[in-house]
This record gives C-alpha cells, structure tokens and sequence, in this order.
C-alpha cells in the first residue's frame, strides 16, 4: 500500500538509561501477545526484512535510523482506524518525551525521514500526526511535542507554497510582464479606494 500517513511515536524509556534501544524494541515485540483469536495468542508478524519490530522506523539518541518494515508494509504500530494496513509509515523515537526533548541528532534525522517519505509519496504536512491522535488514552509520543508536528520539525514553511498576494505583489517574468501586472494591481488599487469612497457616502 502506497503510505498517506506518518504516525510519530515515542518508546516511552529514556534515552539516559538507553540511548539505542531498537533491540529491545524487537525483543518486546517478538515476545507480545497483544491478544488471543480462537484461543490462539496473537502476535507480531516478522517482516518481511526478518524483523519483529513494530514499526517501520526506529531513531537512536545519536540519529541513527534502524528499519524493521518497508514503507506500506503492515505494523503493528497504532491499532485505530486501520492504521497497522501499511497506509502509515510509522517513526519511534528512542525516549520519554514527557520529561526530555529529542536529542538535536534525532530530531535532524527524524526531520529528514519525513521529508524523504513525504516526497517520496507525496504525504500531506498535516497527515504528520502523534500517535495520541488516534489513541486520546496515550500522551505518545510524550506531552514535550506539540500536537502539529510539520511545524515543529520545521516543514511546513518548506511545503506550503506562498500565498497568492504575495506572488500578485512580486511579479516576476520580463520587464513587460511584470510591469504590466504592477499596473493592474495599480488600477485595482484604484477602483477599491473609489468604492470604498462610495461606500462611505451611502
Ligand atoms: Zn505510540
């Protein structure tokens, strides 16, 4: 499945007591149970890379990026609204973000990633989304990170293409052209100031 979403997460376990901890993160998934069907323990698929992580991302404190599961393939990340079918590509960062901040080498790399995927599958800024918008139970990926993740790793200025005003007001193209549309936003000028004059004496 090609990925709309990216869902940020965080281990919830300091990066001061472990500052790489996808191993763990591994183990913890290869060992879960997160349910029974049919009397039958349910647990994490290996991906198809021969990983049990849950997610397809994991960041290290130093920046460091380990992939357990391709892009599109199914998680078992954040099990709301079908999110785990592979339509989110899903990013855990080493720590506890209620009581730390990303370190500056895990915030540059996270910032990366998502700009790679958001280009690589044209992923919308405002579908970079906290795990605890799909789980209000959970504070993940800890209360330290605001809810509007695109601004706070610095990609929506990035992105967001520049208002149309602006563009009117800074013509570019030849001399002609530009001098042309300096002339109709002139006259446009103009013609708000009469009926604005017109309106004052109604
Ligand atoms: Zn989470």
């Amino acid at each position: 499945m090609i990925p709309k979403y990216i869902v940020i997460h965080h281990t919830a376990v300091s990066y001061r007591k472990n500052p790489d901890q996808w191993k763990a993160t591994n183990q913890y998934h290869k060992d879960k149970i997160w349910g029974y069907k049919n009397g039958k323990p349910i647990k994490t698929p290996i991906s198809s890379l021969g990983y049990y992580g849950g997610y397809n991302y994991e960041i290290a404190a130093k920046g460091t990026i380990m992939q357990f599961r391709r892009d599109g393939e199914e998680t078992v990340a954040q099990y709301q609204k079908n999110m785990n079918n592979g339509q989110a590509i899903s990013i855990c960062l080493d720590g506890y973000f209620d009581i730390e901040e990303p370190t500056p080498e895990q915030y540059e790399a996270c910032k990366k990633l998502i700009i790679q995927k958001m280009e690589a599958y044209n992923i919308k800024p405002e579908n970079i989304i906290p795990h605890r918008d799909l789980a209000t139970l959970k504070s993940c990926p800890g209360t330290r990170l605001p809810d509007n993740l695109a601004q706070y790793f610095g990609i929506v200025p990035i992105i967001k293409k520049e208002p149309a005003s602006f563009t009117l007001e800074h013509p570019t193209g030849t001399p002609a052209k530009r001098a042309s549309v300096l002339a109709r936003i002139a006259r446009q000028r103009v013609v708000q100031k009469v009926l604005n004059l017109i309106a004052k004496e109604k």
